[in-house]
């Protein structure tokens, strides 16, 4: 087999690394290399064309990771995984958020110095330029009608373009009329755009890191043989992906690798710990009337409140549209209805941490992933997805929705206080699709953190993350844009290491 070498290997050309080594490339003479699992997403319409998203994860470039089921609530749902340049990026729904300024306060506190919203915001700024960003206009009565139930509830209208709080707005969509603009969309198509320096291999599964001398990684074991990095790899094969790598080349908890007879590199109990996710949950009504679907893009609007009245910034993001949300309601018993639409709502800045753990020591093998929703001890983010059934009821009781509402399906008129409100959630609970954190970035004094604030694996010479595993916290809002910042700002520390 051939013995390839580049001065960077990058693996996983999803959201973060797909800009990492686009940007790397174009800013440095080092020459990089982008490994993907999955083939190229040109020419295909079900990746391209973002409305048929669903479609990726039960078709050949997709597969599902179940999750453990908890001891009391909903175990059916499974983290959906797209194999294909662009990562999740080709997968998902393309809403385009910043976060608020106050996110990153906290990952400063959290160890992750550098890390500064200022800083960051110039990161944005720069995908931004390069990124295609449309603001989906509503129109049509039911979208009007939810705009005015919102102000009716006293929320202002917001722009979501520039920095916001609590209120309504319009969705932001990384998309060009009905095309994706994921990172292989923007930054590695066409092939012939790419620079010089730039070699993009796809149908590359990486199992493990290579080892030279003094923990040093000095490449990779791949399907198409060892690909050997001069300078550093960088993993940014995803939240699921990326700890397991690491965890199958013997930098994990010790004990854990020893159960599955791993060589121990570096014990690092961090790996794997840690996962955040933004847990979803919806109120689901039957409407009075048909609501047709918009020709682009179901979904009307995005309410930005707060549960809590002293939170920093508004704890809970509902979107809102024309269409019910019974992926979970439905298998729980809640009835359906011929039409209808939902409020679903995510905890912005959820507490409780999950885990991925090997369950094998067979690299093809799934890890297992337990996302331990409401496990914090406080309580906070079953308080505040309570509070999002609440205001969701409220909005969805203003007199502009009179006249469109025939009766509640989920929870159910009948399901009132706090406590079956809570059992509804426990019942029904989904991802939000936001898994970060399995290899957090933390300072010295934290016995958790996998990476430093400049990416660099602890206790490893030659190794970075890059991508949503390092979320020293979670993000207020939807994650792909700050996972390309995260790639794009790797980037930017790379190639000053380089110089
Ligand atoms: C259904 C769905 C809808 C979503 N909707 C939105 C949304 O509307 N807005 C938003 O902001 N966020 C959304 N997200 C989340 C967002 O897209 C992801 O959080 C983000 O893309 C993660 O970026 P990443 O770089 O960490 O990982 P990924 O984008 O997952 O990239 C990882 C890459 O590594 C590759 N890879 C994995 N293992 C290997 C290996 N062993 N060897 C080589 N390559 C490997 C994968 O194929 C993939 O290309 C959604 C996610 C999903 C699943």
């Amino acid at each position: 087999m051939e013995t390839l070498e580049f001065d960077i290997v990058v693996v996983g050309g999803g959201g973060a690394g797909a800009v990492l080594a686009r940007t790397l490339a174009d800013q440095t003479s080092a020459s990089v290399a982008l490994l993907e699992i999955g083939p190229s997403d040109a020419g295909r319409e079900e990746v391209l064309d973002f409305r048929r998203y669903r479609e990726i994860p039960a078709g050949p470039l997709g597969t599902r990771i179940p999750i453990v089921p908890p001891e009391r609530g909903n175990g059916r749902f499974s983290y959906p995984i797209s194999r294909v340049l662009g990562g999740s990026t080709s997968q998902n729904t393309c809403i385009w958020f910043r976060p608020p300024a106050t996110d990153f306060d906290d990952w400063v506190a959290a160890g992750a110095s550098g890390w500064d919203a200022e800083t960051i915001f110039r990161h944005f700024e720069a995908l931004e330029a390069k990124i295609r960003i449309e603001t989906h206009a509503t129109h049509g009565d039911f979208r009007r009608v939810l705009f005015d139930a919102a102000e009716q509830s006293g929320f202002p209208r917001v722009d979501f373009s520039r920095p916001f709080d609590a209120g309504m707005g319009e969705y932001r969509m990384s998309k060009s009329g009905a095309h994706r603009q994921s990172t292989s969309v923007v930054f590695l198509q066409p092939p012939s755009s790419l620079p010089a320096n730039l070699t993009v291999l796809t149908e590359t599964a990486v199992t493990r890191l290579v080892f030279g001398a003094d923990n040093r990684v000095v490449g990779v074991e791949t399907s198409r043989g060892i690909i050997r990095a001069r300078r550093e790899v960088v993993l940014s094969a995803g939240a699921l992906e990326t700890p397991k790598l690491l965890m199958h080349s013997g930098i994990g908890e010790a004990a854990q690798l020893q159960q599955f007879g791993i060589e121990v590199r570096q014990d690092l109990p961090g790996v794997g710990r840690h996962l955040l996710d933004h847990p979803a949950a919806c109120v689901n009504i039957a409407a009075t009337r048909s609501l047709p679907e918009d020709d682009l893009w179901n979904y009307a609007g995005v309410l930005f409140e707060r549960v809590e009245p002293d939170a920093p910034w508004p704890d809970i993001e509902i979107q809102l549209g024309p269409e019910l949300f019974e992926q979970q309601t439905a298998p729980a018993g809640y009835p359906s209805a011929p039409f209808g639409f939902a409020a679903y709502f995510t905890v912005n800045r959820a507490k409780s941490e999950g885990s991925v753990r090997l369950a094998s020591p067979d690299p093809s093998q799934h890890l297992t992933v337990d996302p331990a929703y409401f496990s914090d001890p406080d309580g906070y983010d079953m308080r505040i997805m309570v509070g999002g059934v609440k205001a969701a009821r409220r909005l969805f009781a203003t007199p502009a929705m009179a006249g469109w509402v025939r009766e509640e399906l989920a929870p159910g008129a009948d399901c009132r206080g706090d406590e079956a409100i809570a059992d509804f959630i426990r019942e029904t609970v989904t991802t939000g699709y936001h898994p970060g954190g399995t290899c957090k970035m933390g300072d010295a004094s934290d016995p958790l953190a996998v990476v430093d604030p400049e990416l660099r694996v602890l206790g490893v010479q030659g190794l970075r993350v890059a991508d949503a595993s390092i979320m020293p916290t979670m993000v207020s809002v939807n994650i792909a844009p700050t996972c390309m910042m995260i790639g794009h700002r790797a980037a930017a520390l790379i190639a000053r290491s380089l110089a």
